[in-house]
This record gives structure tokens, C-alpha cells and sequence, in this order.
């Protein structure tokens, strides 16, 4: 079996003007027409910021908050003075939030060390705030035309099958050789920047993961080894993800005159320092309980010791809606109880432990709350306070 040590680029090196000349023309051609895209003039600071939003994302849900970060921060000043619960409501839904927060940071550094500009060398880049090898490459060459390798997935697939390599593209040293392979190549390429998106559009749009190449599409058909062997399918090599841990949890929707309770979580670990509805966690036997347990005032008795801690004096609860949401280690399986609180709520004390009411208005513009409560604030936004009292008993 070939491993990254015997991989044989010799093809690609004997015909690399014109492997990097058939890419280039490709790319302009054929190049998805992106909003941080500009081909005459690229603006660093949009490649930058699409560019950390695209990572773990993909294209299409990126778009939408590109274009409205871009609005509200249009430059590197702007970013670097962004409150911190406004960063996040931008953010609000992207998940992985600390990339906002060192969006934040870099742009601070940018401001005090560099005039506010993005450096050019890539090297400079790397050592940025949540600027790594990947980034500082793509930064350097789409938005400066540096001569710098920008390895992402798409880029291990489609170089694992143009040279037919069985590596293990999950593996850093699979990346550091296709890394330094590019960086050879990518000296002779008219527009460094051109040739890493066109791999990059490649990898998304035809050399697709899953077996399904569609190979006659493909402008460097004539350099790939996988295609002239036939085993396009059986590549990249990629070792199982390990799986993940599965948490159940309660979350509780705490409304009192058409507002819901949240909390800041703590400034560390996930989802630091984003909005949340409190919640616990439970067992899948709590789980099933609650889902065949009582609702109305007899579920106030049995659930108590839920949301006794946070001193509301309630009058109904219930229990509906389950939600999952994955994150890249964790799984949180949940369900929502419902509590109807009575007046007057403690809100001075609620707020000395960062609690707060929020109305709907709040809750779209205030407090940024994670994707993984969107089943519940949507359910709240739709219902605005009315609970179904239908089951009370
Ligand atoms: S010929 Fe097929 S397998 Fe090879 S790079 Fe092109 S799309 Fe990918």
C-alpha cells in the first residue's frame, strides 16, 4: 500500500505550467461567484473574515452572515471595537465561537501592531491571533497573490486522488506533504490565489466526496492517476472520526409576561460567554419521564427541584419539544419544560447571577443565544408568552 512517503507527484511536477495553466483558466471560468469574492481587487479583511467563517461551515449558511458582519463591521477598526454581546449576536448561530473571539482579538492586534492593515507575509500571518497554517496561506495568496499552499479538506481529496495516494488524509503528515507539494508547484501559477480556489471550488463542486467524482467534468482529468486507474472511489483514505458523547439535557423555558429567562454562561469552555435558557443535565431514564410524566400544576410538585433554585414562584409546567444538536465532541440530546411563572419575579436577583428576562425583541437583538437552543427560541418567538395550558391538570 502507497503512503505519503512513496507518493509519486513526479506527473505533476514534469507538467506543472501546464496542470497550474488548465487550473487558472478553469478557475476563471468557472468560479462560484462568492460575496467575499472580488478576482480584479481581492479585499483582505473580507478573505480573512470569510475565510474563518467557512471553516467547520459550509458555503451557503456562511453567506448570509457574511453579508450582514460585513455591513455592520466593514472594516478592521470596527471589528476591533465591537462590543463583545454585539460580536456574538453576529455570531449567533455559527457556532465554534471562539474563532468571533479571536476575530476580535486579531483585529485589536492588527490596530496596535500593523496600522490597522493585514500583513502580507504569511509567516506574519501565522502568528496572528486564530490565524493558523491554513488560513495565513489562503489570506496571503487569494488576497496578496503569495506563492503559499492553503491545505483545506477539499484540497487532501482531490490531491489524494490526482496522485492516487492511499495516505490517510486525516493525518498532519498527509498535510504537510500535499502543503509542500503546492508550495513547489505554486511559484510557476500566474495567480497563486487562483490556483488554491480553483482546487478548493474542485473539491466542492466536482471532485465531491462520497465516491462520486464526476470526473469528465474535471479540467485536470488528464493529470489525475486515480481516474487512469479506476479507483477514484476508494479515495481519500480517511480514519472513522471518533464518536461522540451523547449528553441528555432539560432545558427550561422560564416565561413570565411574555418573557423567557436567560443566563450568561461562564467565560470559559463552551459556548463561553453566549446566552442560554438554564437547564441541567439528565439521565435518557429522565428523559423518558419527563416525556411520559405529568404536565399542569401536578408537573409543579413533581419538577420542582428543577427550577426551585431560581426562586419564581410558578403556576403550570409541562414538557415538550425535543431538540438535538451536535457539536464536534459532544452531543446534547434535549427537552424543554415549560414553566409558567407567576408575578412578581425577583428579577434584581435573577440579574446578580446574569439572569434576565428578554422579550422577543431582546431575544432577536440583545442576547446572542447558540444554535443549539434555536428549536426553543423559535418555538418562544412563534408563541410570544402564550402557553398552552391544554394539558394542565
Ligand atoms: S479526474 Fe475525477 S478524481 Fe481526478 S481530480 Fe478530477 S474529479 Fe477528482
Amino acid at each position: 500500500m502507497k503512503t505519503v512517503t512513496d507518493m509519486d507527484p513526479q506527473e505533476l511536477r514534469e507538467h506543472k505550467e501546464e496542470f497550474l495553466r488548465v487550473l487558472n483558466a478553469w478557475f476563471i471560468a468557472e468560479h462560484r461567484d462568492l460575496p467575499w469574492r472580488d478576482l480584479d481587487a481581492p479585499n483582505p479583511y473580507h478573505v480573512w473574515i470569510s475565510e474563518i467563517m467557512l471553516q467547520q461551515t459550509r458555503v451557503s449558511a456562511v453567506v448570509d452572515y457574511f453579508l450582514r458582519f460585513i455591513s455592520e463591521l466593514p472594516d478592521i477598526a470596527a471589528l476591533a471595537s465591537v462590543p463583545d454581546d454585539r460580536l456574538m449576536k453576529l455570531w449567533e448561530g455559527l457556532g465554534y465561537y471562539s474563532r468571533a473571539r479571536n476575530l476580535k482579538r486579531c483585529a485589536q492586534v492588527l490596530m496596535h501592531d500593523f496600522d490597522g492593515a493585514m500583513p502580507r507575509d504569511p509567516a506574519a500571518l501565522a502568528k496572528l491571533p486564530g490565524i493558523g497554517p491554513y488560513t495565513a496561506g489562503a489570506i496571503a495568496s487569494i488576497a496578496f497573490g503569495e506563492p503559499k499552499a492553503a491545505v483545506d479538506g477539499n484540497v487532501l481529496r482531490v490531491f489524494s486522488r490526482l496522485l492516487a495516494d492511499r495516505s490517510d488524509i486525516s493525518k498532519e503528515s498527509t498535510k504537510k506533504a500535499y502543503t509542500e507539494l503546492l508550495d513547489e508547484l505554486l511559484p510557476y501559477a500566474h495567480n497563486a490565489g487562483h490556483i488554491n480556489q480553483a482546487i478548493m471550488d474542485l473539491g466542492a463542486t466536482i471532485c465531491i466526496p462520497g465516491g462520486e467524482a464526476r470526473c469528465s467534468l474535471c479540467p485536470v482529468e488528464g493529470f489525475c492517476k486515480a481516474r487512469r486507474e479506476g479507483i477514484t472511489g476508494e479515495l481519500p483514505v480517511k480514519q472513522r472520526a471518533q464518536s461522540r458523547r451523547q449528553e441528555h439535557r432539560v432545558i427550561l423555558i422560564l416565561e413570565n409576561g411574555g418573557k423567557v429567562l436567560v443566563g450568561k454562561r461562564p467565560e470559559q469552555g463552551l459556548l463561553a460567554g453566549l446566552y442560554e435558557y438554564p437547564g441541567a443535565r439528565i439521565t435518557p431514564k429522565q428523559m423518558e419521564d419527563f416525556e411520559q410524566g405529568p404536565s399542569g400544576k401536578r408537573a409543579l410538585k413533581a419538577y420542582e427541584s428543577l427550577f426551585g433554585e431560581f426562586g419564581l414562584t410558578a403556576k403550570k409546567a409541562r414538557f415538550a419539544l425535543r431538540s438535538k444538536h451536535i457539536f464536534s465532541h459532544i452531543e446534547w440530546e434535549m427537552i424543554g419544560l415549560y414553566v409558567e411563572t407567576a408575578d412578581p419575579c425577583a428579577t434584581e436577583a435573577l440579574a446578580e447571577k446574569n439572569l434576565y428576562f428578554a422579550d422577543a425583541g431582546e431575544l432577536k437583538e440583545r442576547y446572542a443565544l447558540p444554535g443549539a437552543f434555536s428549536a426553543y427560541t423559535n418555538e418562544f418567538l412563534n408563541r410570544r408568552g402564550d402557553i398552552d395550558g391544554s394539558h394542565e391538570t
